[in-house]
């Protein structure tokens, strides 16, 4: 995107809004027009860009008179080893009856880099269905099944009898490799499962020239010893499962249908060689808080987290190689920066604190606030909530609010008595196969046991809303598109933000503090930090 067209962006933006643009809108969208600028080069965690946007939140925090709540002033420096691939220098190999086949890297298949690669893979491949271990309901795709050395290929999803939030939690990267790890597995080929495909194969493949980064601290290792992790384009599985019995066809229209899969040995080896550039970078959380009043009570805080990281510069689409997260996630900074706005003008009485953490490496699998919620600036046990604001999109009005996490505590009825009288339906995740309860930020602190929601401007199932979102998800979502030059409905964020507000209010000033719920699966996280 050029300089020039910017203000046009923005103006068209304003002006996409039916009927009047609220002026509490356009201060949310000014916050994103200076985090999306082409200036701030899509704010890649470790890069200058990054850098500027953090400076910017902390001036903003500093307006808004909320104290530093870092470790240095508002900051919280992370640590994180960087890691490009040398695609030249590098190929996937599979291998039967002394046959190479090489296959084509970007096309077949990519080498993912958030596990740290060895230089070179020379092992055989198993189907191991969903590869998924959930103890609770005696689920073991490994069980009988002989993956020790070996590379496990397996569909991402799970059948769905196991219920989302179950499922999503042992999809998350950090629980599937402690059960490859107890398997022995050396590696992971992953099948893209299409009915999780929020992007095409061509364009999730560009990002392979990313940098992946890790936290660079040995106690938050959570590689479980993998050597190698690809993902396969599903349009070309049947290269892998040649000789095996077995079809694409058949194993894909399985797990669009979320039935369990088969297990098998396939065909041949895999040999895989990496070649990797590595560095070492840095990028701080930024953190601030508004005391509370209560002389008790202000000892226990509501965090409201979002990321201020995106992609950086990339491949370009379209000619245009500056990924501006817009949305993704100015949009949630925007909101925290807008409530403390809102806070400071109208200085409401709250019992609890509230603290605004705004972190890196979302992009990067969650690793600025894993790092916060292990190394928090207050004391762990003092953080009651979680509100995360992540890629909200308000594209059309706000009539409908989706939860994530709606059932797992009392945060849930909180927010319905918040949006109730503001005539805003809530509704739970409607579609749990994208695992968006793991997705983002909250996950990091129900991890450590504090209950969260996160949120999304909702629409029913076959709406208009819904074909506009889908919509977005396919050309915007982690695209040079995604930035000021879009249409955004200025009246929803609004209402939206207004919600977040007037929840953190609530629960700032509830009597008790929130809890899980009796059956939840999360609230066996804060039995474990009691
Ligand atoms: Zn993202």
């Amino acid at each position: 995107m050029k300089r020039q067209a910017l203000w046009a962006g923005v103006l068209l933006a304003a002006a996409a809004v039916a009927g009047d643009a609220p002026a509490d809108g356009q201060r949310w969208w000014a916050h994103i027009a200076f985090l999306a600028d082409d200036k701030l080069e899509g704010r890649n965690t470790g890069s200058e860009g990054y850098r500027k946007a953090a400076a910017y939140v902390q001036g903003e925090f500093e307006r808004a008179g909320l104290r530093p709540g870092g470790t240095d002033g508002y900051f919280q420096p992370v640590k994180f080893n960087s890691r490009q691939i040398v695609e030249s220098d590098s190929s996937l190999t599979l291998e039967r009856d002394g046959k190479p086949e090489p296959l084509a890297l970007g096309e077949d298949a990519v080498i993912g880099l958030r596990v740290n690669p060895a230089k070179a893979v020379d092992a055989p491949l198993v189907f191991a269905g969903y590869g998924l271990t959930v103890p609770e309901l005696k689920y073991d795709d490994f069980a009988g099944l002989d993956v020790r050395g070996k590379i496990a290929v397996y569909v991402s999803g799970g059948p769905s009898s196991i219920p989302g939030p179950l499922s999503s939690h042992y999809q998350s990267a950090a629980e599937r490799r402690k059960f490859l790890a107890r398997a022995g597995v050396a590696g992971t080929c992953v099948i893209a499962n299409p009915i999780a495909m929020d992007v095409p194969w061509s364009r999730s493949a560009l990002s392979r020239f990313q940098p992946a980064m890790s936290l660079d601290y040995a106690d938050l290792d959570e590689s479980g010893g993998l050597k190698l992790g690809v993902t396969i384009n599903p349009a070309h599985l049947d290269k892998w499962l040649a000789g095996s019995g077995h079809s694409a066809e058949e194993i894909l229209a399985l797990a669009k249908a979320r039935k369990e899969l088969p297990h098998f040995a396939l065909a041949g080896e895999l040999r895989a060689k990496v070649e990797v550039k590595r560095s070492q970078v840095e990028s701080p959380n930024v953190v601030a808080v508004l005391p509370g009043t209560d002389a008790r009570l202000k000892d226990e805080y509501v965090v409201l987290s979002a990321h201020l990281d995106h992609l950086g510069v990339g491949e370009a689409i379209n000619g245009d190689k500056i990924y501006n997260g817009a949305m993704d996630d100015a949009s949630g900074v925007a909101t925290l920066l807008d409530i403390a706005e809102q806070l400071h003008a109208t200085k409401p009485k709250l019992r609890r604190s509230l603290l605004f953490v705004v972190v890196a490496g979302e992009e990067k699998g969650l690793l600025g606030s894993k790092y916060f919620a292990a190394h928090p600036t207050v004391k762990p046990d003092e953080m009651v909530a979680d509100l995360n604001v992540d890629m909200f999109l308000p594209l059309f009005p706000l009539h409908i609010l989706t939860v994530y996490g709606l059932d797992e505590s009392d945060l849930g009825k909180q927010v319905r008595a918040v949006a109730d009288p503001l005539g805003i339906r809530i509704q739970p995740d409607q579609e749990p196969q994208r695992n968006l309860f793991i997705r983002s930020d909250q996950y990091n602190f129900i991890r450590r046991g504090v209950p969260a929601l996160a949120f999304k401007v909702g629409y029913e199932k076959g709406s208009p809303q819904e074909a506009t979102a889908k919509q977005w998800l396919k050309e915007r979502y982690h695209a040079p598109s995604d930035d000021l030059q879009q249409p955004v409905d200025l009246k929803a964020a609004a209402d939206f933000n207004g919600v977040i507000l007037k929840l953190a209010e609530v629960v700032a000033n509830q009597d008790a503090r929130p809890a899980w719920n009796s059956d939840s699966f999360f609230r066996r996280f804060a039995k474990q930090s009691e």
